[in-house]
């Protein structure tokens, strides 16, 4: 049994050692990419932990939420459409007089 497994070991090693350290280094790459996404989703999830804390996409003014589609195309938006629309009526209304 003792030789039996010796002589198993001698004769499979040279061949499983290389098999394992290919297996190990394909494991590894792929541990390293599911880690590194990993990484991402954390980020994104303390990102959107962040932003949920300064109350993201509440409108600074009214306090409503404001629209998605306008969150998608200015992220960083603190008023909502009629606020700002309101804010930016009242800005141009008085630097430049103009009426839309
Ligand atoms: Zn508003």
């Amino acid at each position: 049994m003792l030789v039996a497994l010796r002589e198993f070991q001698e004769e499979s090693d040279p061949l499983a050692s290389r098999r394992d350290f290919r297996s190990e280094g394909e494991s590894y790459a792929i541990e390293r990419a599911r880690r590194s996404s990993e990484a991402q989703l954390v980020a994104v999830r303390a990102a959107l932990e962040r932003v949920q804390g300064r109350a993201y996409g509440i409108c600074a003014d009214c306090g409503n939420a404001i629209d998605e589609r306008r969150l998608k195309l200015i992220p960083e938006a603190t008023l909502c459409m009629s606020c700002q629309w309101k804010a930016e009526g009242a800005r141009s209304m008085r630097s430049s007089g103009r009426r839309n």
